[in-house]
């Protein structure tokens, strides 16, 4: 990535920080209020229905008027790469109507579930209303080229090497898995996200940490989570922003939007 230089008449370079919850558990309020507490925001993905609880509407419009963002994760949590078109379309499509009478709101922001967006599905999403969607494809730093495929830096797990390098080979995750190199391999996630730190606070860009709110419940992650959290929090000069506001910041900025190295039309 180039260095913080700035295009005649772009805003100057965005060092930002935005966090994203899928499967909108009730966990997700307690999230919410450590991150409020600490000055950064959040982005719920939340589905009308999944195998876990899932907020009502009260604890949906809560999170809204603490100031968080809602965003579409189908209506089931359906495996949308296993579904025909239409099928596919009408859970993510349905999703959005449900999630947008719960909150009274136009929701904006979708994520794939289970991380899976091949090219169809994206434009699925797209077809459906959506300005954005985030994947899981780990380890950047940059918004990505493609709104419907945003990047995220690190998930709050502490997933050991071999499953960073796994799921990066299976996403075909080129220049995640290249800088992640260029990092050192570290193994921590606290490592990882001191290095994205540093490399924003350098170039610009965006450190995004995301999770699962019933995660942090079921494997004890609290602890990690507030480390994260101290370790993200009040920097002078960034920003802390929902995903939706964090893409709108990072595509009007002088920033290259992602490197070019993966192959876009992947799997991912
Ligand atoms: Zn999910």
């Amino acid at each position: 990535m180039s260095g913080p230089s700035s295009r005649a008449g772009a805003p100057a370079v965005p060092r930002i920080v935005t966090t994203s919850w899928d499967d909108g558990h009730p966990l997700d309020e307690r999230v919410a209020e450590l991150l409020l507490r600490h000055g950064m925001a959040a982005t719920m993905y939340v589905p009308a229905r999944c195998d876990r609880p899932v907020c009502d509407r009260a604890a949906l419009r809560r999170l809204l008027a603490a100031g968080c963002e809602l965003g579409g994760h189908t209506l089931t949590h359906a495996r949308l790469k296993h579904l025909p078109d239409a099928e596919a379309l009408r859970e993510i499509a349905d999703g959005k109507s449900w999630l947008e009478n719960e909150c009274g709101q136009e929701v904006s922001s979708f994520a794939y579930t289970w991380g899976e967006a091949p090219l169809r599905v994206r434009r699925l999403v797209r077809q459906a209303g959506f300005a954005r969607a985030r994947t899981i494809r780990c380890l950047r730093t940059d918004a990505g080229a493609d709104p419907f495929r945003i990047p995220v830096t690190v998930q709050l797990y502490p997933h050991g090497r071999k499953v960073h390098l796994s799921h990066a080979l299976k996403e075909g995750n080129w220049c995640g898995l290249g800088s992640w190199l260029r990092f050192g391999l570290p193994g921590s996630l606290l490592v990882m996200l001191e290095r994205a730190v540093e490399r924003v606070e350098r170039d610009g860009g965006v450190v995004h940490l995301w999770g699962h709110g019933w995660e942090l419940g079921e494997a004890g992650l609290w602890p990690l989570f507030e480390q994260a959290v101290a370790l993200l929090a009040r920097r002078p000069g960034w920003s802390y922003l929902t995903n939706a506001q964090a893409d709108l910041a990072m595509r009007a900025c002088a920033l290259p939007q992602g490197p070019q190295v993966a192959p876009e039309g992947s799997q991912g």
